[in-house]
């Protein structure tokens, strides 16, 4: 696996990729990698020539006082984990690499990031679009992989790219999770066993509200208001959002009548988790 730290390299790399007809497949990461980094690491090995893997914490999509400076990082163990599924290069540029003291330039999606994660954490889907505006101007992918645990970055993008022409293919990827139903995450290392024990309520509160729609209730603001009284049940639960939503604007739906997004966003600890589950209205 070639580690790479400039613009320069990478861009060379995937344009002499792209010319000899391979088909190009990027993942972009913030590192700590667990199986739900690895499973879509797994299916750009499985659809493309060559496989781009960035690593990069993104100051941008940071807001004052959250996690920044803590957020977990071991780069060795990444690579060995990333060359161990057969991943060709890995991108890791330092933060003066993608950012000149004077960037002035930013990608901000509307609507979609008025609610959910966009309403709690202000600019954090301007520093998301931009960033991955910029990896897919050096890379240019055929294919670009993301997690459906990050449903609202997951819509972004796909907005994004439709509304400025980017000629790239985002490839939606399922929910990795812990055999007791956590979904994998960077963050949860921040948990003490206590807390990853708590954890499990975000979980088995999105499957009880859907239980409660495939029984036939309808009304968007009384699955949302169970969401929330499950999730506060569990003391060393602090909700952020709980909320039913409509899964391609994201716009509240107070009415269930199509296919629905329950999104939750959950203080334990010092950890914020998210999780969600989509709802086909049958
Ligand atoms: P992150 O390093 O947290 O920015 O995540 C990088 C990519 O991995 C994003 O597209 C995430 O949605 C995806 N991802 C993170 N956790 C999971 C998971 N548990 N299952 C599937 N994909 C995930």
């Amino acid at each position: 696996m070639q580690i790479l730290k400039t613009v320069r390299e990478l861009r060379a790399r995937a344009e002499k990729a792209r010319r000899s007809g391979e088909i190009v497949g990027l993942v972009p990461t913030m590192g700590f990698f667990h199986d739900g980094h690895l499973s879509l690491m797994q299916r750009a090995r499985a659809e493309c020539g060559l496989v781009v893997v960035s690593l990069f914490v993104n100051p941008t999509q940071f807001g004052p006082g959250e996690d920044l400076a803590a957020y977990p990082r071991d780069f060795e163990r990444d690579c060995t984990l990333a060359a161990a599924e057969g991943v060709d290069v890995m991108f890791a540029p330092e933060t003066a690499e993608l950012y000149a003291d004077n960037h002035a330039t930013f990608v901000k999606v509307e609507r979609l990031t008025a609610n959910l994660c966009g309403a709690s954490r202000p600019g954090h889907f301007r520093g998301v679009a931009t960033v991955v505006a910029k990896l897919l101007n050096v890379c240019s992918p055929h294919r670009a992989y993301f997690g459906l645990k990050d449903y609202q970055q997951v819509r972004v993008i796909e907005t994004m790219i439709r509304d400025l022409d980017f000629d790239v293919r985002l490839v939606r990827c399922p929910i990795v999770r812990e055999p007791d139903g956590l979904a994998m995450s960077s963050r949860n290392s921040y948990l003490s066993p206590e807390e990853r024990r708590a954890a499990t309520i975000l979980r088995r509160s999105l499957v009880a509200a859907a239980q409660r729609i495939e029984q036939g209730e309808r009304d968007g603001d009384v699955v949302g208001r169970q969401l929330r009284d499950a999730i506060e049940a569990e003391p060393l639960a602090r909700v952020d959002y709980a909320e039913v939503v409509d899964a391609d604007s994201l716009a509240p739906l107070g009415r269930i009548d199509r296919t629905a997004l329950l999104a939750v966003a959950v203080h334990i600890g010092r950890a914020r988790l998210i999780d969600n589950l989509v709802v086909e209205i049958g």
